[in-house]
């Protein structure tokens, strides 16, 4: 079955717009032109902008029942202040993976990468689950479980010898974990796709690493993890390997085109360079990179030394949020403090590009989706150009990229699916969700976490920040 998106705006090369036709078949787009013969349905395109779907390309969808609560610390007290409060349950999981999806298809996502925090004990629940919820959304989702098996102490830098309590065999348990469920979820072709995930090098031995590239290799898997969030995580990386991160994830055989790095906030020169020849992705998160206090990615220079960055929302208890149209937004602007060269800044069509593109390189998916061109799949977004925050009249990308767009999403395909019509996600009873993730909390704020107690002296001393 075919269907025709009619009197559509699109960008044109290299500025400008066009009004045209494109043809859908079979999931895919055949034709894009002026006035094509209609197929069997025919959408009104008219007054609307039509984009390929931007790709969320980092966030940890539990971390929605979380949301809003957690104090304003630094990553490493932060996860310890987020690890004190309940886990979510796998039914917890399966609503949160449903909002994760709907907010991000309404801020104009087709994808997303869910680094998935597991229970220990309930893993496969955990990610049969969030399958489930992506199934149902009909969302593209690569699910990559979040998996570590040294202690969350070990995080923060000692300021003496680095020492690994990680045990061999829970290590193990953990790699066949992700095997089980390669095996029983991986499924591309329906849209699902599990990515060996290792948390990062602050919380994962060397075994741990060394057992997802192999995942990785047997299974043509692509590979995820966080990368030199912190300044404390660059610090950790001279105790623990005596040479940076990426470096040693190098030395793994962890980067490569399908390996994509959430946040890269501390990464040198040199380590540009590494990435760059690698041709692995830069995931910029920097909603989360603000509230954490964790800096300013070096966007720019990644860009012109060719590495492909994309954007992600992170887990909404550390954005605390997840609209990828706002972390696009702020992703593109914030990197104009950092070179008075106006002429590096981020253009809205180049913030497109990263967005939709540069999120499909960084999960292999460069020549299938992320591009308005024919013999892609059709993984598409519409935006009401009539939306009073798309309005007046001026330069539609500009207004998208630049504006605060509200509800701009009119419709969204995956795979030429219509997942988004009239501005409702038509897979999912959202009202019935909202009252699901209503009805089981109250409204107060935090507690005090006693381990953030325990750990701030630590990690105030090692930091150089005057003692309590
Ligand atoms: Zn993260």
């Amino acid at each position: 079955v075919g269907f025709t998106i009619q009197n559509v705006l699109i960008p044109d090369e290299p500025s400008g717009y066009k009004t045209v036709d494109v043809q859908i078949v079979d999931g895919r787009i055949t034709a894009i032109a002026p006035k094509l013969p209609e197929l069997e349905v025919v959408v009104d395109g008219s007054n609307k902008l039509l984009l390929p779907g931007f790709v969320n390309a980092h966030t940890h969808s539990t971390e929605m029942w979380q949301r809003g609560m957690i104090p304003p610390y630094p990553l490493e007290l932060w996860i310890t202040h987020l690890y004190d409060l309940p886990l979510a349950t796998p039914e917890q999981a399966y609503l949160s993976a449903l909002g994760t999806a709907v907010e991000t298809l309404l801020s104009g996502g087709t994808c997303v990468v869910d680094h998935l925090v597991l229970n220990p004990g309930q893993e496969l629940e955990m990610i049969a689950a969030a399958v489930r919820g992506y199934q149902d959304a009909g969302i593209r989702a690569f699910i990559a479980p979040l998996i570590q098996d040294e202690p969350l102490e070990a995080g923060i830098p000692s300021g003496g010898v680095f020492q690994s309590v990680a045990e061999r065999s829970q290590t193990l348990d953990l790699l066949a974990i992700i095997e089980t469920a390669i095996a029983e979820f991986h499924n591309p072709a329906a849209g699902i796709n599990l990515v060996p995930a290792p948390t990062g090098i602050q919380l994962c031995s060397d075994a741990m690493f060394e057992g997802c590239v192999e995942l990785s290799q047997r299974y043509d898997l692509c590979l995820h993890t966080h990368l030199l969030e912190t300044k404390a995580q660059q610090m950790l990386a001279q105790e623990k390997y005596g040479c940076s991160a990426a470096e040693q994830l190098q030395k793994f055989g962890f980067l490569g085109p399908r390996t994509s790095l959430a946040h890269c906030v501390w990464l040198t020169d040199r380590d540009i360079e590494i990435l760059a020849a690698a041709q692995s992705t830069v995931v910029h998160n920097p909603l989360s990179n603000l509230r954490l206090g964790s800096g300013i990615a070096p966007i720019l220079k990644c860009l012109q030394a060719g590495v492909n960055v994309s954007f992600g929302c992170d887990g909404s208890s550390s954005n605390d949020g997840q609209d990828l149209l706002e972390a696009v937004k702020i992703g593109s602007i914030l990197h104009n403090t950092t070179d008075f060269e106006y002429q590096n800044w981020i253009t809205p069509r180049k913030s497109v590009e990263m967005a939709a593109l540069g999120g499909a390189k960084g999960l292999g998916l460069g020549d299938a989706i992320g591009s308005l061109t024919v013999g892609k799949q059709a993984d598409l977004v519409l935006y009401d150009l009539m939306n009073l925050s798309l309005l007046p009249r001026t330069d539609p990308l500009g207004l998208l990229i630049w504006g605060r767009p509200t509800q701009a999403v009119h419709s969204a395909w995956v795979a030429g699916k219509r997942i988004v019509a009239d501005h409702q996600v038509v897979t999912v009873d959202v009202e019935q969700l909202r009252q699901q993730l209503f009805e089981p909390g109250e409204w107060h704020s935090a507690l005090p976490s006693p381990r953030v107690a325990e750990s701030s002296s630590h990690y105030r001393k090692v930091m150089g920040l005057s003692p309590e």
